[in-house]
């Protein structure tokens, strides 16, 4: 069961007070047990973090305004089902439903990061909506407050993120608000580009994230 909820002003998806159109932009969360995924979720949404999150599906609308336009997320948090543990994982209603994926491995646990990338290569060979776009994502090394548990190197997760055409940043959901708002803004100019360069062509911002990750700024503190 996936249980639907709101956050942010009373508002549906569809409105905006503006002129502009509101944006819309469907995110879903994947990645392995416990590395972080509702952490993650739950402070963009709330600017908090509550240490413990239960194993609950969810989809929250949450709307904001993002560099003055309307925006409204909806955001799968979702979880593994225990069968596709260590195995590339996502719904068909999911790959239909989203406009973007973050994919979130834990740099404590080496099994969580063979996981993202084996989801990271599912994802990029399944095919959506009859788009020739790749579906943007970003990758996000979690728990980065757990230096001295480490066994992840950055380099690795940048790596895996430059040979998939991925966006990539380590953060700590526990130790900061900042690190998830710059995820969820990044994916959001990403899910952006990638509908206005299906009719465009590559944008610059394309090739200025490429050679970010290749060196390694796109760190969030
Ligand atoms: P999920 O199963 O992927 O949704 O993981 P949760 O969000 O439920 O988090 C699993 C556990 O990791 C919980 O005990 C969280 O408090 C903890 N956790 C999540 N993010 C962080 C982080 O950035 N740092 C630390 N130290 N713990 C975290
Ligand atoms: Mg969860």
């Amino acid at each position: 069961m996936v249980v639907q909820l709101s956050s942010g002003p009373p508002q549906t998806c569809r409105m905006s007070e503006g002129s502009q159109p509101k944006v819309e932009a469907n995110i879903v969360v994947l990645g392995a047990e416990k590395v972080g995924k509702s952490a993650l979720t739950v402070r963009f949404l709330t600017r908090r973090f509550i240490g413990e999150y239960g194993d609950i599906e969810s989809i929250y609308t949450h709307n904001v305004r993002v560099g003055g336009r309307d925006v409204c997320f909806s955001i799968w948090d979702s979880i593994c089902p225990q069968a596709s543990k260590f195995q590339a994982w996502v719904s068909e209603k999911q790959l239909r439903w989203a406009d973007g994926f973050i994919l979130v491995y834990s740099i404590c646990d080496r099994s969580s990061f063979h996981q993202a990338r084996q989801q990271l290569q599912h994802l990029r060979q399944v095919k959506r909506r009859g788009s020739t776009e790749k579906v943007p994502i970003i990758l996000v090394g979690n728990k980065r407050d757990l230096q001295h548990q480490r066994v992840v190197s950055s380099e690795e997760g940048r790596l895996l993120a430059l040979s998939t055409d991925t966006g990539f940043f380590e953060i700590s959901a526990a130790e900061t608000y900042h690190g998830a708002l710059v995820v969820f803004h990044e994916l959001l100019d990403m899910v952006r580009d990638s509908r206005s360069t299906g009719r465009k062509g590559v944008g610059l911002r394309g090739i200025v994230r490429s050679m970010s990750a290749v060196f390694g700024r796109r760190r969030t503190e």
